[in-house]
Formats: C-alpha cells, sequence, structure tokens
C-alpha cells in the first residue's frame, strides 16, 4: 500500500509534444478479423493495413515526423546532383556521429548491401552481436559466413543483465585462433540490439572490443540504426555516463568504429531513408562507386532531396533527452503492465519494443508448428492489433545443410511506432495480450505452406493445424 506522502511525491512523464492532425482509426469485428488473418495466411505481413487497428507491425518508417521536418519537405532541393538538403545531411552525420564520409542509401538494407560488398570477400567470416535479418543476409551474399559473438546472456530471455547486447570478446578471440584475422575483414556491431529484444552495448564492451580488434587488425563497423537509443541506456546504466548528454554518448561510442550503416526509418524519424558512413577515405571512394549503380548518384543515394531534408531534422530531434525519454519509457509502460499479469516478456524491456515469449507462453506447441507464428495471428483476431514473429521463420533456413534454424528465442515482437500511440493505446494492447494469454491453450499451431527463398518471415503462408 502507499503510503500519502509517497503519493504526494509521485511525478508523471507525458509525451514532449502535442497532437497537431489526427489519422483516426478503424475498428473491425471479429468475424472480419478472421477473415482477413485467413487470407493473408496467418501471416501479419500480409494483412491489409485497413484491417489493423493498432499497428505494432514495426517501428520502421511508421514514426510521426514533426511540425518541422513537414517544413523540411517543403525545402527539398531537387536537383539530380549536389543537392543542399544532402550536405545538411551530412553535416548532421558528422555532426552527431563523427564519421567523415557519407553517403545517402533508400533504407538500411541499401547500405547494408554496399559496406556488404565493399568489404567482403568469397569465405570471410564477420562477426556480430546476435545476426538481424538483412544484414547478416547482405553478409552472406557477399560470400561472408556471419558468426553470433553475444554474450550468452542475450539468448536467455529471463536474464536481466543491463547490457545483454554485449559482445564476448572470448568468442571473438577464439574467432580469429579458428579461422586466421586476415579472414575477418570487420566486426560488426549493432547498437541496441533488435533480435535480443532491444539490448544494448556497453561502453566499457566497445571500448575493449577496440582494443583486441585493433591488436589484430580488424575493424569495427557499426549498425546504428537504434543507436541512439542504445545510448539513452548507457545514460542510464553505466557508470560515469549519468552527466553527459545523449549526443556525448552516441558521438564517443561512434568514435570506437569505423563506420556505420543507418536505417534512418527508425531512430531518425522519417519514413524512409539511411547512409552509410566511414572515416577511411578508400572505402568510401568504394562505397561511392557502387551507390551509383544499385541506388542513386551519391548525393541523393535513392532518397528524395525533401526526404533527406526531413531525415537531416530528425536527427537532431533524435537526439533530444525529452525525446529519447519518452520513447523508451513508453515502451517501459507497456512492458510493466504485462510483467504485472506475470506474462512472460524478454527481459529487461527493450527499447522499441515488448517480445512476448512465445514458448513459455505456448509451452505446450513445439517450435516446428511456429508457436510464435500462430500468438502474432491470435492477438490480431481477438483485438485487431499487429505483432510480428521473431522465432523460428525469421531464422529462416541453414545456408549450408538448409534445415530450419532453432532459434533459442521465440518471440513475438509488439514494437512500438515513435510519437505515434499514447498510453491509452498501450492500456488496450496491454489488455488484449492478457485476453489471449488466459486462453492460451486453446491454441493449436500452425503449419507452413508457402515458404518463398529470402527472408522468408515477409511472405510465408499458414494455415490453422
Ligand atoms: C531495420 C533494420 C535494418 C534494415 O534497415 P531497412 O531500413 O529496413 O532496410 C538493419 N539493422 C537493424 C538493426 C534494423 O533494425
Amino acid at each position: 500500500m502507499q503510503t500519502m506522502g509517497q503519493q504526494q511525491k509521485r511525478r508523471s512523464w507525458a509525451e514532449p509534444y502535442k497532437i497537431k492532425m489526427v489519422e483516426p482509426l478503424k475498428m473491425t469485428s471479429r468475424p472480419e478479423r478472421e477473415k482477413a488473418i485467413a487470407e493473408a495466411g496467418y501471416n501479419t505481413f500480409l494483412l491489409r493495413s485497413d484491417d489493423v487497428y493498432i499497428d505494432l507491425l514495426t517501428d520502421s518508417g511508421t514514426s510521426a515526423m514533426s511540425d518541422r521536418q513537414w517544413a523540411g519537405l517543403m525545402m527539398g532541393d531537387e536537383a539530380y546532383a549536389g543537392s543542399r538538403n544532402f550536405y545538411d545531411l551530412e553535416e548532421k552525420v558528422r555532426q552527431y556521429y563523427g564519421y567523415r564520409f557519407m553517403v545517402p542509401t533508400h533504407q538500411g538494407r541499401g547500405a547494408e548491401h554496399l559496406i556488404s560488398k565493399a568489404l567482403i570477400s568469397d569465405g570471410d567470416f564477420i562477426p556480430g552481436n546476435m545476426y538481424f535479418t538483412t544484414t547478416r543476409l547482405h553478409q552472406e551474399l557477399a560470400g561472408g559466413t556471419f558468426v553470433d559473438v553475444i554474450i550468452d546472456e542475450a539468448h536467455d530471455p529471463q536474464n536481466s543483465h543491463p547490457f545483454k547486447g554485449n559482445v564476448d570478446l572470448a568468442k571473438v578471440a577464439a574467432l580469429i585462433d579458428r579461422v586466421g584475422a586476415d579472414k575477418i575483414p570487420y566486426l560488426s556491431i549493432a547498437g541496441t540490439v533488435n533480435m535480443a529484444g532491444g539490448q544494448p552495448v556497453s561502453m566499457a564492451n566497445v571500448r575493449e572490443l577496440r582494443t583486441l580488434l585493433n591488436r589484430h587488425g580488424i575493424k569495427l563497423y557499426l549498425d546504428a540504426t537504434r543507436m541512439i537509443e542504445n545510448a539513452y541506456f548507457i545514460k542510464e546504466r553505466e557508470e560515469g555516463y549519468q552527466d553527459r548528454t545523449i549526443a556525448e554518448i552516441l558521438l564517443e561510442f561512434c568514435n570506437y568504429t569505423d563506420g556505420a550503416w543507418m536505417s534512418a526509418k527508425k531512430d531518425h524519424l522519417v519514413n524512409i531513408g539511411g547512409w552509410l558512413a566511414v572515416n577511411d577515405e578508400a572505402v568510401f571512394q568504394k562505397i561511392s562507386n557502387l551507390v551509383v549503380i544499385y541506388e542513386g548518384l551519391h548525393t541523393y543515394g535513392g532518397m528524395a532531396g525533401r526526404d533527406m531534408q526531413a531525415l537531416a531534422i530528425g536527427i537532431t530531434e533524435a537526439v533530444q533527452y525529452d525525446h529519447i525519454r519518452a520513447r523508451v519509457e513508453q515502451v517501459r509502460y507497456l512492458g510493466n503492465l504485462l510483467l504485472d499479469w506475470s506474462i512472460p516478456i524478454v527481459r529487461p524491456i527493450g527499447s522499441h519494443a515488448i517480445f512476448l515469449d512465445a514458448l513459455a507462453i505456448y509451452s505446450h506447441l513445439p517450435q516446428e508448428v511456429f508457436p510464435a507464428q500462430s500468438l502474432a495471428a491470435e492477438l490480431y483476431v481477438d483485438s485487431g492489433i499487429r505483432a510480428m514473429e521473431r522465432g523460428i521463420v525469421s531464422a529462416g533456413r541453414d545456408a549450408q545443410t538448409g534445415a530450419h534454424r532453432l532459434p533459442k528465442l521465440e518471440l513475438v515482437r509488439l514494437t512500438i511506432p515513435r510519437r505515434v500511440y499514447t498510453q491509452s493505446h498501450m492500456d488496450v494492447v496491454a489488455e488484449a495480450v492478457k485476453e489471449v494469454y488466459d486462453k492460451r491453450k486453446e491454441a493449436t499451431g500452425l503449419k507452413m505452406v508457402y515458404e518463398p527463398e529470402y527472408l522468408r518471415f515477409f511472405q510465408a503462408r499458414f494455415e490453422r493445424l
């Protein structure tokens, strides 16, 4: 029980913005949703967004832009070459991330394609702190083999390590011993590891990693997509960083790396865009040559001038403490509601999403009948809330043996778009998850009836068992 004194001390936080324009939501009936999900092959990626009530499929490109960013759209300089918006963007990337050279790309995977092609040769190994779907695929397509070097704690959804995204230096050293440093062009490190549940990397870890790699002449490249969220956790949890700004932490972290790729659709509060930035001039020459083949001229890289402007402004908003705090705390608010009801989720609560532990919730279902895929479908049928699978379907098949990869984590991701939904929406989501959780014993699982060759989770189709 709270005493009066504690109640008087209570201080709520609120979103650091007010609403100027609204987008009405569509409500559907349960029979309509049953029909929609069957037509979508029980894959939430194949639903029409018009049939969705609260869309937590992804936080990628789904952010609400600010009035300043919309104003930026009107400042588009659509010159083919040398657009003023490019120079604005370049300046912001230099200022906040510290890299010397930058090429824009249409989105994150465009940048991953370029860096993988520029640096990886056939037979190389690329260690990383847990895979990300598109990152690993581009490394493999370039002839490389991805090796997971994240700490073991990251694979345990109940382990509450504060920096579950950390690299295990012993695993890196063992890989160097096994294949030789000349077979490892770079280590790819992601800030807040999406697939581990949005878990951060500590500054101490990246610093030690840099030292180890320097001894062997191995480069370090950063997936900076969610690095601002990572900086928030460093400020919150790491000794010595409480009084540092988000921008200072971001810059210090990047300083330990040789370059970064970015999906601006995440941290940077835009609907489309990305970039690749490096310090090494020879690498820059390679990527600016590749960008004209695959993306567009090196001063637009697949983006309209206006989009580069919205992105440049988004960077300056994304590093504001009030913004990033509200972003992470909203996710935590939802997670804490679920924990209050003892619903199994990945802990600690990450920065961008709540991950339901489908193996624990559907403990009666084997992984081969796709528990997380089923749970996402049931949640949609119950309430019109769209989530996504992050488990056996997303993990795909082993490139050598062709067998399903069986990830230890079988999760449903409820991803919160930035600045889009309110705390009341979070209440509704929590209640819907509770409803599905209470009916968990009725679930029977799915069978896959169509499987695409690449990134199968996007387009695979299922039927109820
Ligand atoms: C989204 C994402 C990517 C890929 O970016 P796209 O813009 O979707 O192509 C790469 N890495 C991480 C960590 C991501 O979250």
